[in-house]
């Protein structure tokens, strides 16, 4: 399971990176001096990274067909683990819903 640190501009400043994936410490930082949909894709952007370093085939290059089969799975099972994310990331988004 892991814990999203929330980081300031200075990190931005310091790292020069939006965000980050750490998965011996389990955590993933995002900038937060950021739009709130630029930390939702960046958000996004490191848990394919969590998704990436759980699986047996981390560090290989997959073909297509194994990538989409990988983050697709990985991405619903974050989703059902994580509901509050999935509001967040809809509130980030602004996703418009009638
Ligand atoms: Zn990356």
């Amino acid at each position: 399971m892991y814990t999203v640190e929330w980081h300031g501009e200075d990190w931005l400043d310091r790292y020069d990176r939006r965000g980050d994936c750490c998965p011996r410490k389990a955590t993933i930082g995002v900038c937060e001096a950021m739009p709130p949909a630029q930390q939702a894709v960046t958000l996004l952007h490191e848990v394919c990274h969590a998704i990436e370093h759980a699986s047996a085939t981390c560090g290989e290059k997959l073909e297509p067909e194994q990538a989409a089969l990988l983050y697709s799975g990985g991405l619903a099972m974050v989703w059902r683990d994580n509901p509050g994310l999935v509001r967040w990331l809809i509130d980030s988004l602004g996703v418009v819903h009638g």
